[in-house]
């Protein structure tokens, strides 16, 4: 398996998540218009850096979200309009696929960075709740991989919330992307080895790929299937409590 931030964050908030999308392939409705959103203003901001004029880069992105119904052309303008991009600003969709260890069969991760100009990275977020960079480890992931492509040993990560303007930024050292490399490549191997006990003792799955209930099941896709399948082990074990979800 490839890894990747949002792969490993997954497995890290709910491995019984982790497994029902990863390891049972079981599809996400991914045309919520959340995910469509994000989709449309991406391309959009992309396209003007890329040159195009401010209304063509505005189609370009409705379209790229199929105009999804629940999408406006204003909302994406006014997302965009706060990413302030401009042409030829930086280059975007920055593509990583990199070991992460020296180790001959070391799991590898891949990822997009929006936006890269010298030694900063950004990232765009439509998100509705804004958090601090540091609150996890997706643009330390980000700046190491950013090191390892371009060799920079000091690299300004930056989230950018556009619904309210507004950035939350840092300057990552060769330590704390060593940090947050170390925390990916510490996930990925536990899911390896889980992976592999999984094949040998698929009846351990309860103890391997637990569900952890938390605020996320609220908009979580496999809600349904994941208390069906604790109804049924509390009727085989009797009196497991996982009721919470
Ligand atoms: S419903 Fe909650 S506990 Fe169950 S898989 Fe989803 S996130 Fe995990």
């Amino acid at each position: 398996m490839i890894f990747s931030y949002s792969r490993l964050k997954l497995y890290e908030t709910c491995p019984r998540r982790f497994y029902y999308k990863y390891v049972l392939g079981i599809p996400e409705n991914t045309s919520t218009s959340f995910l469509a959103l994000g989709k449309a203003v991406h391309k959009a901001i992309e396209s003007i850096i890329k040159g195009i004029s401010f209304e063509e880069a505005i189609i370009e992105g409705y379209s790229e979200c199929d105009f999804h119904p629940d999408v406006s052309i204003e909302e994406i303008s006014k997302l965009v309009k706060n990413a302030s991009a401009t042409k030829n600003m930086g280059e975007t969709e920055i593509y990583f696929r990199l070991p992460l260890s020296n180790s001959p069969n070391a799991p590898e991760i891949q990822g997009y960075i929006d936006l890269v100009k010298g030694n900063r990275l950004e990232d765009w977020k439509t998100n509705w709740k804004m958090y601090d960079v540091n609150d996890n480890h997706q643009i330390g992931l980000y700046a190491w991989a950013l090191h390892q492509l371009k060799g920079y040993d000091l690299i300004e990560g930056s989230l950018s919330f556009l619904r309210y303007k507004k950035e939350s930024k840092y300057f990552f050292s060769e330590v704390d992307m060593e940090n947050a490399k170390q925390w990916a490549l510490n996930l990925a191997n536990e899911i390896n080895f889980k992976l592999q006990m999984l094949d040998i003792f698929p009846e351990k799955l309860d103890e391997l790929f637990p569900d952890i209930p938390s605020s996320s099941c609220e908009y979580c896709p496999f809600v349904l299937r994941c208390y069906k399948d604790n109804v049924r082990e509390e009727d085989i074990n009797g009196s497991r409590n996982t009721s919470s979800c």
